[in-house]
């Protein structure tokens, strides 16, 4: 029996939930939330073109933007809950104006979000809770910049402070690199994301992601997750919006995760509280497993894409009431969640040339997938005039397995891969290298 079986007996109405987004990250939350029974329609703005293969889930086409447009529309839909994917509406206040039309949200207000949308908030934020994280300097100007560049004893890495859909981040290799990316920022790069830039101390260590499910007050832990940022095998190469990943990660063992709650999350969400944040959505922490300790590299204010791709599988139907409780602030904080016993990884298939410039629009090939709990969750798809598939972004279709240890996961994951094609189809082969007994650093 489940622990949310009493929960369900107290009648939640969860049968129309809307999801706001169009990615992977998107359809791996509805597959997850069809699960659950009381669900009857799951309503995508806009989804993709992987979107309606989901069960119970149709796509809307309504511009978030049109605000009055979006309310006007949920009215008649009905709408139980609404679960905001991307960064952008939430840092745009569409979680605040939702609420204020009552509508039970999952997806923190422009406050919270500001933990992703201001890199310098976020630190300050950090020091002011005793969080640890690299040293940094918050600069105005490109002088203020340099000044600190040619004094600095240590490397330092050059972040713009706003968001830059994950490219605003520079990794120097000596100090004239740190000067053009610094300047590049000021000349406006990401336009007003770079008016302010974050240099910050380099650290080293591994990186896991570690997503809190928060209700204002209360959170609930998801399974760890380590993903590949660089384009390349052996992790080399520009880094994109991930390439893979694989939860849980073994680099966090009961203990250490222990120390990530007493050092990271739960002062974090202490000073949320004590800044009268009421924080309803996910906390995604960007960790690095340094000698001294785990260090806060980033907070996002949404699912990581591809950990959620990743993490999904692994939820049981009551997943859903989970979002719902944070979204009501009514968490009691001891929920446990529902996770398989399996082991889950992800291999991200991309465009030719992606992270840079990349062409659309090529006929997607799905051959014969293993059904067996393996998933595909498009990323970046459309549909072309004759209904035929269509690669439609960088990153195009996640492919999904679950098994009981990384082996036999990424056999399987790699297995399915051979069956899909596109035009330039681009994808690491070494995803989760680190947790496969059997890889062979020859593969
Ligand atoms: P972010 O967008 O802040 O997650 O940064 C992107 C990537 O840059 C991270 O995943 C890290 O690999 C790297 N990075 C960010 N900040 C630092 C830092 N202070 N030291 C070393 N690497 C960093």
């Amino acid at each position: 029996m489940s622990i949310y079986s009493e929960s369900s007996k107290i009648s939640i109405k969860l049968d129309n939930i809307l999801i706001i987004g169009n990615g992977g990250r998107e359809n791996s939350l509805a597959w997850a939330i069809q699960k659950n029974e009381l669900v009857k329609k799951i309503y995508l703005i806009p989804g993709n073109a992987g979107s309606e293969r989901i069960n119970k889930c149709s796509r809307m086409e309504i511009d978030i933007n049109d605000k009055n447009e979006l309310a006007d529309k949920l009215e008649f839909l009905k709408i139980d809950l609404i679960v905001i994917g991307p960064e952008i509406p939430l840092a745009n206040g569409l979680a605040d104006f939702l609420r204020k039309k009552n509508y039970k949200v999952f997806g923190p207000g422009k406050d919270g979000a500001k933990l992703e949308y201001s890199k310098s908030w976020a630190k300050e934020f950090m020091q002011d809770a005793n969080i640890p994280t690299a040293n940094f300097w918050k600069v105005n100007s490109l002088e203020e910049a340099k000044k600190i560049i040619h004094s600095s004893t240590i490397p330092l890495v050059v972040k713009a402070d706003g968001l830059a859909s994950g490219k605003g981040v520079f990794i120097p290799e000596s100090k004239e690199e740190c000067f053009s990316a610094a300047e590049s920022i000021f000349n406006g790069k990401f336009g007003n994301s770079g008016d302010v830039v974050v240099l910050e101390e380099k650290i080293q260590g591994p990186e896991v992601s570690v997503f809190a499910l928060c209700d204002g007050k209360r959170y609930t832990l998801l399974p760890t997750a380590q993903d590949h940022k660089r384009l390349n095998e052996r992790d080399k190469g520009p880094n994109t919006g991930g390439m893979g990943a694989y939860s849980p990660t073994p680099l966090v063992n009961e203990d250490y995760l222990n120390r990530i709650i007493k050092e990271i999350i739960e002062p974090t969400i202490e000073e949320l509280v004590k800044k009268n944040i009421d924080y309803r959505g996910v906390i995604y922490f960007g960790l690095m497993i340094t000698k001294s300790g785990p260090k806060v590299i980033e907070y996002n204010c949404r699912f990581g894409d591809p950990e959620c791709q990743t993490i999904m599988p692994l939820m049981d139907q009551n997943f859903v009431f989970l979002l719902e409780k944070c979204s009501m602030g009514n968490l009691t904080g001891n929920e446990k969640i529902h996770t398989s016993d399996k082991v889950s990884g992800c291999v991200i298939a991309t465009s030719k040339g992606y992270p840079h410039e990349y062409k659309t629009g090529y006929p997607i090939k799905i051959g014969k997938i293993d059904q067996f709990n393996c998933q595909i969750f498009d990323s970046g798809t459309t549909l072309g005039k004759n209904g035929e598939l269509l690669t439609d972004g960088g990153r195009v279709l996640s492919i999904v397995c679950q098994d009981n240890n990384y082996d036999l996961v990424f056999e399987k994951t790699y297995k399915n891969l051979k069956e899909i094609n596109f035009d330039g189809i681009y994808f690491r082969k070494d995803i989760g290298h680190q947790v496969r007994k059997n890889f062979s650093k020859k593969n």
